[in-house]
């Protein structure tokens, strides 16, 4: 058997909602789409909290990246499609970001990390995606990976769709990490014009997708690019099937992932479950409890 035919999804998953981004900055004045934000869409879409979306060929929109700053209680997911960015954080990690690598932080009971372009000039592009914690790994111990792009397994299917495999498993490649509990999904896509790709997705898990070069349809609806697209939770679905529409390569990530129900408390760069554990989490970062 050949594990690189997708098998098409019986009763694919449409779209349910388009939603566009907003053009925000962070850190010390980074331009970024904030395309995922807000508790409405952070329960819709749980486990996942947050998505940004950066890219710019301007050094003045990220030259000035993001100096030491605090997280707790999540994962934070950098894909970097070009660029070089240097990350150190106070567990004792550094990594050069570069074109096609992945970098994953796991900040659980906390870490300090900065992030700071290692370029003067040329394009700074990616995506960083924060995915939520189950409350009992919450307070684990900090954890840290980059994988160069040559690390990140892919596959290619007989209709030519290039499928790097950052997370998860799909058409039974695993890819660079696996997670219990949230078992995140997380591929970057690369279509030729006109063909189609299919993927398995469990039905209650809450899935997306972002065409960020050319053009995609699902289930005969636009997958507009520069917007997520909100696959439904269709019961008995059991994937979802994407074809490529743009006369150049289509490019898109799609991301899915198991809610795990629980309440979600943010301020900022803490994401607790209750405000007590928020304010513990200030509390133990002013005082220097912090990794
Ligand atoms: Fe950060």
């Amino acid at each position: 058997m050949n594990t690189n035919t997708p098998a098409t999804p019986r009763q694919p998953r449409a779209i349910e909602t388009l939603v566009q981004g907003i053009a925000t900055s962070d850190g010390a004045g980074v331009k970024l789409t904030r395309i995922i934000h807000g508790n409405k869409l952070q329960r819709r879409l749980d486990p996942f909290l947050m998505l940004d979306a950066f890219g710019s060929n301007d050094p003045d929109e990220y030259i000035a990246g993001f100096p030491d700053h605090p997280h707790r209680g999540f994962e934070t997911i950098t894909y970097m499609l070009a660029g070089r960015m240097r990350h150190r954080d106070s567990a004792g990690h550094e990594g050069l970001l570069e074109d096609g690598c992945v970098q994953w932080m796991t900040a659980a009971r906390g870490v300090i990390h900065s992030e700071i372009p290692q370029q003067k000039d040329g394009v700074m592009e990616g995506f960083q995606l924060w995915l939520n914690l189950p409350a009992q790994r919450k307070m684990d111990a900090p954890w840290y990976r980059d994988f160069p792009a040559d690390a990140i397994p892919q596959y290619v299917t007989p209709a030519g769709v290039t499928v790097r495999v950052i997370a998860g498993i799909s058409n039974g490649i695993e890819g660079a990490v696996l997670r219990a509990t949230t078992e995140p999904l997380y591929l970057d896509v690369h279509l030729p014009p006109g063909s189609t790709f299919s993927t398995a997705l469990p039905d209650d898990h809450n899935a997306f997708v972002y065409v960020y070069r050319g053009a995609a349809m699902i289930e005969g609806v636009e997958a507009t690019a520069h917007y997520m697209s909100i696959l439904a939770n269709t019961p008995c679905s059991d994937g979802v099937t994407v074809s490529a529409t743009s006369a150049e390569e289509t490019r898109l990530i799609l991301v899915a992932g198991k809610p795990l129900n629980e309440p979600i408390v943010q301020y900022g760069p803490f994401v607790m479950n209750t405000q007590d554990e928020v304010r513990q989490a200030m509390d133990d970062y002013r005082s220097g409890r912090f990794a």
